[in-house]
């Protein structure tokens, strides 16, 4: 088993004090120790130094849609309803190619971001076009943090009075069969997991009543998470209101879609009543601060959630509709919306760094594994580098949260493994990353203008 000892290093563990120099002591994939002053003896260590860095847990993404690399800069200054109409009809041309490139790219761009655990939900399986799923797991064993892709799905097109087009939606029945076997394939529950597998049928508005419940009873029989978009725009809370009569945490509540093993992405637009359910039932909810601001959704209320005991983590959505962004980044972009709604003392940075790993780990389920460093857990570490330009902030904390540019990322441990080090992935070629992922850009529009499809791509005003 290997031992590697991180030495002289300020640790921000999330839960417990922070050190101001202290090392951490990784015994194969787990954190066997952590403390104040110099590091242990320990025979055959790989000792690294430190000094000037910052550790903190990996943070965790809980809401992507990683195919979105491929259709970044599309339908620039659209709402969110517009921006999906233009997109459907081009995310309907893509294979597991496009997948591939795009899942590749994703996954790398975060976890140079200081990011070890991501979620992603997928839910447009054009039928003929190979196995979109397997490619994206196939994507995150390359790159090698740990991945709870969700076996997304609709079935309610527009003939059926939702807003996808029909050419993107599946048969129910086929939906349930295809989620329980990537359940059966992939989910592994063991504590040291690489690979979780959630149920996510898409929203409110691309998705039928029946799926919703049938999904639900399928992830519980299975004892995996469920996932769904919630409560994101005005305009989804019209379209519940006039389709089911019932807003959209009402209505998720008479499907039986609230509980510890929910997460929902977004949750902007909730009621007082809605938080105090949200706290009680132990439904948790995934904030995409950029993407919401890129699509003029709103702002949601963290702060209230976080004071009323309801569970937060951090997501930075779709590429398509949150450009390049980085999870380090979602972090400022949480706190400064916050803080621009309730005043200063609306987010603390540390609070920030919370809901970035310990928040995002319990909407994962995983808060026994993951999200905080603590003796017993996963060694999943982000070191950064808090010398040069950010040395003239006296706080770690601060300088990691506040700056538009992120600290060097000194190292990243995904289960005590290194996946990046001083900024560059080591798992994989990081240059091939990127030219994959604009590989599958161009293969998507080209497929889509092959079936008659340009939609959405005027450039930005
Ligand atoms: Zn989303």
């Amino acid at each position: 088993m290997s031992t590697v000892l991180i030495e002289n290093v300020h640790i921000a563990p999330v839960v417990g004090p922070e050190i101001a120099s202290g090392y951490l002591h990784v015994e194969g994939d787990r954190i066997a120790a952590l403390g104040a002053g110099p590091a242990p003896e320990a025979d055959g260590a790989v000792r690294i130094d430190g000094t000037g860095c910052l550790a903190t847990p990996g943070l965790v993404n809980t809401h992507h849609h990683l195919y979105q690399w491929a259709s970044q800069g599309l339908a620039q200054d659209a709402t969110l309803f517009e921006w999906l109409t233009a997109l459907y009809q081009v995310w309907a041309a893509m294979d597991a190619e496009v997948v591939a490139g795009a899942a590749g790219a994703g996954l790398g761009h975060l976890a140079l971001s200081g990011c070890t655990t991501s979620s992603d939900h997928h839910y447009i399986f054009p039928s003929g076009r190979g196995d979109l799923f397997a490619a994206e797991i196939e994507a995150a064993r390359r790159v090698g943090i740990r991945f709870h892709p969700a076996r997304g799905s609709m079935d309610r097109g527009r003939s059926q009075g939702g807003l996808p087009p029909d050419v993107v939606v599946e048969r129910l029945d086929d939906i349930l069969e295809a989620t329980a076997e990537a359940v059966d394939t992939y989910h592994d529950p063991s504590f040291s997991s690489m690979l979780r597998v959630a149920v996510a049928p898409c929203s409110p508005f691309s998705v039928s009543a029946d799926l919703m419940v049938e999904t639900a009873a399928l992830a519980r029989s299975k004892g995996v998470r469920l996932h769904t978009h919630l409560a994101e725009t005005l305009d989804e809370e019209k379209h519940c209101l006039e389709q089911v009569g019932q807003r959209p945490v009402a209505y998720m509540e008479k499907l039986g879609w609230l509980g510890p093993d929910v997460w929902f992405a977004h949750a902007v637009h909730l009621s007082d009543d809605d938080i105090d359910v949200f706290a009680q039932t132990g439904t948790g909810s995934a904030h995409c601060p950029s993407s919401n601001g890129r699509l003029g959704a709103g702002i949601a209320r963290v702060s209230e959630m976080l004071r009323r005991g309801a569970n937060v983590g951090l997501g930075v959505d779709g590429s398509a509709s949150a450009e390049l962004t980085s999870l380090s980044g979602e972090m400022r972009q949480a706190l400064l919306f916050q803080r621009a709604r309730y005043g200063p003392a609306a987010l603390t940075a540390r609070q920030a760094l919370q809901i970035a790993t310990l928040g995002g780990a319990r909407n994962l389920g995983r808060q026994e594994e993951l999200g905080s460093l603590e003796a017993g857990k996963l060694a999943d570490i982000a070191l950064w580098r808090t010398g040069a330009f950010a040395s003239a902030v006296d706080d770690p904390v601060c300088a990691l949260v506040f700056g538009t540019r992120q600290p060097e990322l000194a190292r990243l441990l995904v289960g005590g493994r290194t996946v990046v080090e001083d900024d560059e992935l080591r798992t994989v070629a990081q240059d091939e990353l990127g030219r994959a992922g604009a590989e599958a850009h161009r293969r998507l529009v080209r497929l889509a203008e092959e079936r008659g499809f340009t939609a959405g791509r005027e450039v930005g005003r």
